[in-house]
């Protein structure tokens, strides 16, 4: 039987207002909503997914260690699972990086991923609310009391007990008051970058390429200005002989109108130059064309929020250990220089995963708040490990079950039984490594 969902009222009180609907933001709707919750999650584009969809990048990364021991499953397992009863997902493979890690992954059809996170969220009951954007946040004290939201009906008033940041951009945080984390010097943002999908490719002949020819023709390719990135990545479409390509490279600040507007209109001509260069040197893709762009730029990071603990490199890579764990990864810290067309990539040892704790999703001075996904406090490198899908859709399962134990203890984010919500989420198959 279909779901009945709830429209959504000039004014609604909801448990669980979720804002922003991507990878991280759709699995703590589901979550929350499952734990019992009402919840309503919103979102400017007619679909959900984020990056996952509307930025295509087509692969979740890193499920396992090097060694192939398991560190993310729960929610984001189950998204593979429905994925793949629509042929939407490969199966789990083992790559070499260009940088020469090893790297495991499941592609997937970004189109496909939009039925799924559909009947996911229709499925848990929560309330859609696609084509909404913000207006404003109202916050009392240390509390977020109410969202103003334009919808294709006006404007909607949402006052939730709890209230989730998915945003990626983290807007309605800022709105609320919290405070956020600067680069440090010689930082600079993850660059964004215009996803593209070429096709036909004939697989038999460019998978049979050496690595040192490919390096090769990226490395050509850059020269002659045809790449921005010295990188020929793809993952493969699971139901074509097309590929989605992430080879641009946009070093802008997308919290930015003006640098975004122009980085989608640079990010559209890279990927022109870049599949011209594919269908003229690469092997095996002398018949394919451009197919199709990203709905937008892929936006890497922006904004992070400071929380209650800010996670850094050396903890990811010393694999330290929280009491407050929440959500577990293995991928590597991969900054993407602004500039330039390499990469800055730290590998782990083989069998480490490092763990990610509640407090990094707490921001500062706000009561009944939370932040997922690429927003999350952390610095900027160790933001650059943890922002992979697999793990912003854990840290949104365990987000989603923190907000529900929130909920019946009047919205107090703090007030939650760390250690009962922990082996909740274990119950639910969650890894926390
Ligand atoms: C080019 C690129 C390549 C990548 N490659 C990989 C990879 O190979 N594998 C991997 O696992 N990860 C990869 N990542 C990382 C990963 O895609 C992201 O970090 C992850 O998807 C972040 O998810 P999120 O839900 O936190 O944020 P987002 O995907 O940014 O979602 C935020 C959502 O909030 C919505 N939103 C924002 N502001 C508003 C507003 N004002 N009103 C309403 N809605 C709003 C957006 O529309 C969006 O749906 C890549 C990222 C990029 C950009």
């Amino acid at each position: 039987m279909t779901p009945v969902v709830q429209p959504v009222l000039p004014q609604q009180e909801v448990d669980v207002a979720v804002f922003g609907g991507g990878v991280a933001g759709t699995m703590a709707a589901v979550s929350a909503a499952r734990a019992g919750c009402s919840v309503a999650i919103v979102e400017r584009y007619g679909f959900f997914g984020g990056n996952a969809t509307a930025g295509a990048v087509a692969q979740f990364n890193s499920w396992q260690t090097a060694n192939g021991r398991a560190v993310v499953a729960g929610l984001a397992s189950e998204v593979v699972d429905r994925l793949r009863h629509f042929g939407g997902a490969g199966a789990h493979e083992v790559f070499v990086m260009s940088t020469g890690h090893r790297m495991d992954r499941v592609p997937y059809s970004p189109e496909l991923l939009k039925l799924v996170l559909d009947d996911m969220i229709v499925g848990c009951g929560a309330t859609p609310m696609l084509h909404t954007s913000l207006i404003d946040v109202v916050a009392v004290g240390d509390r977020v009391t109410q969202l103003e939201l334009l919808t294709r009906g006006g404007r909607r008033l949402l006052r939730p007990r709890v209230l989730i940041d998915a945003s990626g951009d983290v807007e309605a945080l800022r709105l609320a008051g919290a405070s956020f984390l600067e680069l440090e010097p010689g930082e600079a943002l993850q660059p964004a970058t215009m996803m593209f999908r070429f096709g036909p490719i004939d697989f038999d002949v460019l998978d049979a390429v050496g690595r040192a020819e490919l390096e090769e023709l990226a490395f050509r390719g850059h020269a002659s200005g045809a790449l921005a990135r010295r990188a020929l990545h793809h993952a493969r479409d699971p139901q074509s002989q097309d590929a989605w390509f992430n080879i641009g490279r946009l070093p802008i600040d997308a919290t930015d109108p003006h640098a975004l507007s122009m980085a989608e209109i640079e990010g559209r001509k890279q990927a022109w130059r870049a599949a011209r260069f594919l269908a003229a040197e690469v092997p095996g893709c002398a018949a394919g064309r451009l197919r199709a762009f990203g709905t937008q730029v892929g936006v890497r990071e922006t904004r992070r929020v400071h929380g209650d603990h800010v996670l850094t490199a050396q903890e990811l890579v010393s694999c330290h250990r929280f009491e407050d764990a929440i959500a577990a990864g293995a991928y590597p810290i991969d900054i993407h220089p602004a500039q330039g067309g390499g990469l800055d990539f730290r590998g782990l040892g083989p069998d480490d995963a490092y763990q990610i704790p509640l407090r990094s999703l707490l921001p500062l001075n706000l009561g009944n708040a939370l932040v997922v996904g690429r927003g999350i406090s952390a610095t900027h490198e160790a933001l650059a490990a943890i922002r992979v899908m697999t793990i912003s859709m854990a840290v949104g399962q365990a987000a989603g079950l923190a907000a529900s134990l929130a909920a019946r203890v009047g919205g107090a984010v703090r007030r939650i039984d760390v250690q009962g919500l922990r082996l909740m989420l274990q119950g639910q198959g969650a890894l926390l490594g």
